[in-house]
């Protein structure tokens, strides 16, 4: 019998769109995030998969959630059960600032009329803001008044009575320009606790109690029109107090908002119920945003806009799937590509890449026949648990560091970048996630970084201090540092970093500290590689090529292949079963046809894992074609701790 195994996963692009996840009998405890596929009002073709599925629970009546319609005559909570019973679990998804009235029951104002009274969004000329164009009775409601926020936690335990067991917000964000009593108010006691007397007459404030920050701006000549086009045209530096203290003040208490809702949410699902209520937030964009409300978030759920990213030519999801699984909150996109699943490969690519990096869920399943030809994908997963609760194991790391993702949108796309610069380089990494200590705790150390060889810093310039300080710690102990333009600049405040060791270190070229190594390049290769892969390529050549000319000397490759760059490698491993997995997944896609162009007999070489021997095993091959797997006989053969893969001829990817 084999004592040891190993897996040799080829995830076989050919068919078409849709998303589920794993079963959940193979997981012991009810629920983990990673438990749950998607959403959306859209019910299971088949009770194939379980799922989580979910709609708005916007029928919020004050009485008993059995008041809370469904279809066909049942009730939300008995609906819940009805899935529960199948092996499906719930998620609610409801807006966070306003009503869709399309859906409203008109009594809505009647059972909860201090709605209309105190629980709407005040614009500077002191009028309610009305939502978008449903007609009459549409508002933006403010989460800083005690009607909305009362109202959004009547929602959440109404559903929770009824057995949801996730609630995901969307735009949970609100609109920063509300001036409402309570948002003036609260204004006036941020200041207060904040500065001395001295400091806010600095300010130009000098009665704090009666201070009102509406007025304020009128008696400079703002109204709600010249607000709104400052706004939205980004243009906020000329409005007083804006950048500097109202920003941060409206995150402020959109914190405490959301905060105090998720506790008393959880508090009365532990106490009635004696479960948890997992909590999710859409927080699309750049600046690290989606990590803003990542404290009460188990897992994140954002839109993507695959359809305007050159997707998968120009950017993949991959280094964002990684970091989210890194900051320990796995991505779970609620958007797909838009092209029909039934005559593109998008939705595999998508489902492909999401779940060989350590994403879960995805757009929900419909009953459209189109969609089914998706299954097989989900099925693999179902299937094979123990191939995607995996342990990333890349040979080197990304670091991507939330301080420098707050300050500077390059940061992200740099990281993005060099995540797609390795994928093509046949180079297997993983995500290191830096918190700011704000929004995220700051939990990089050594021994994190220490379970890579190589790690890659993107354009990091903002950093903490302890992270600094890691790094060089890093470096000193035999860790081998490549970096690319401005890097370890400033602290996340924005001033100078008092660390000039590390900063001389990464100045540029290479360098030698304590037993590590250190390539630092001034220009911005990754933040380049982002925008060229793909689209000028002959550009996006020379960065590969100059990278990869730098990296081959100073690190070895792990994977020696002649497969192109378009077919992209992950590596995971799974202690439980002493396993190692390669993820292929076959990016050749051809927006002409809308196909992916197969690949076929190639050689590849892999290493295995220290712990396993070469005489002792396995190597199986799965894809959605073959998701029950088959062992590989010959061609294969060991090379010290080396396998090699020899023309495959058999096997299409
Ligand atoms: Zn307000």
């Amino acid at each position: 019998m084999l004592m040891k195994r190993s897996s040799l996963l080829a995830t076989i692009i050919g068919l078409v769109l849709i998303n589920l996840m794993m079963a959940t009998s193979v997981h012991s405890q009810f629920p983990q995030p990673w438990d749950m596929i998607s959403t959306v009002p859209y019910y299971l073709a088949a009770p194939i998969i379980p799922t989580v599925t979910g709609t708005e629970i916007t029928f919020v009546r004050p009485a008993d959630v059995d008041s809370l319609p469904y279809h066909d005559g049942m009730t939300m909570r008995e609906w819940i059960h009805y899935l529960n019973a199948r092996g499906t679990r719930y998620m609610s998804f409801t807006e966070a600032y306003y009503l869709d009235c399309q859906y409203l029951p008109d009594s809505v104002f009647a059972w909860y009329p201090e709605l209309l009274t105190e629980g709407r969004m005040i614009n500077l000329d002191g009028n309610p803001v009305p939502y978008g164009d449903y007609g009459d009775d549409n508002w933006v409601f403010c989460e800083a008044t005690p009607a909305w926020h009362n109202f959004l936690l009547r929602v959440v335990l109404l559903a929770i009575d009824a057995g949801a067991e996730v609630m995901v917000y969307d735009t949970p964000q609100g609109l920063e320009r509300c001036f409402c009593p309570y948002d003036i108010q609260g204004f006036r006691d941020y200041l207060k606790n904040k500065y001395t007397p001295e400091e806010l007459a600095a300010l130009g404030i000098t009665d704090i109690d009666n201070f009102d920050y509406g007025q304020y701006l009128r008696d400079a000549g703002w109204t709600a029109s010249s607000l709104n086009s400052a706004c939205n045209s980004g243009q906020t530096s000329d409005i007083p107090l804006w950048d500097s203290e109202w920003i941060p003040y409206q995150e402020f208490q959109l914190r405490q908002h959301w905060a105090s809702l998720v506790d008393s949410a959880r508090v009365y699902a532990q106490q009635r119920y004696g479960r948890d209520i997992h909590f999710a937030f859409n927080l699309s964009g750049w600046g690290g945003a989606i990590w803003k409300l990542a404290r009460w978030s188990s897992f994140t759920w954002i839109e993507i806009f695959y359809d305007d990213m050159i997707y998968p030519q120009r950017e993949l999801t991959i280094p964002l799937v990684k970091v989210c699984e890194a900051a320990g909150r796995p991505l779970n996109p609620m958007t797909s590509p838009t092209e029909p699943f039934s005559t593109s490969d998008l939705g595999r690519l998508q489902i492909a890449e999401l779940y060989s990096n350590g994403g879960i869920g995805g757009p929900g399943i419909s009953s459209h026949p189109q969609n089914q030809l998706m299954i097989p994908y989900f099925q693999l997963v179902q299937f094979h648990p123990e191939l995607f609760d995996a342990q990333p194991d890349g040979e080197m790391a990304v670091l991507y560091a939330l301080a420098s993702a707050r300050h500077d949108i390059s940061a992200e796309i740099a990281f993005n970048g060099a995540g797609y610069l390795l994928s093509d380089l046949h180079r297997t990494f993983d995500a290191l996630f830096a918190g700011d200590g704000d929004w995220m705790d700051d939990e990089l150390t050594v021994n994190k970084m220490s379970r890579y060889r190589t790690v890659f810093i993107p354009n990091q310039a903002y950093l903490t201090e302890t992270q600094a300080a890691v790094i060089l710690d890093y470096i000193a102990q035999g860790g081998v540092v490549l970096s690319t333009g401005q890097v370890a600049l400033y602290d996340p405040d924005g001033n100078p970093g008092n660390w000039s060791t590390l900063q001389s270190l990464l100045g540029g070229g290479y360098q030698t500290y304590g037993s590590g190594k250190v390539y630092a390049w001034t220009q911005s290769f990754c933040l380049d590689y982002a925008a060229k892969r793909g689209v000028e390529e002959p550009e996006a050549e020379n960065i590969r090529n100059t990278v990869a000319a730098v990296l081959d000397t100073l690190v070895p490759p792990w994977i020696a292949t002649d497969f192109p760059r378009t077919v992209i490698f992950e590596r995971r491993n799974n202690p439980g079963t002493n396993s190692l997995i390669y993820h292929l997944i076959n990016f050749n896609y051809d927006p002409g046809t809308k196909q992916v162009i197969p690949e076929q007999n190639h050689q590849l070489t892999v290493p295995i894992l220290e712990t396993q021997s070469a005489d002792s095993l396995a190597v199986t091959l799965y894809s959605p074609d073959d998701y029950a797997g088959h062992i590989l006989a010959s061609p294969t053969q060991m090379l010290g701790q080396r396998l090699l893969y020899k023309k495959a001829t058999s096997n299409t990817i």
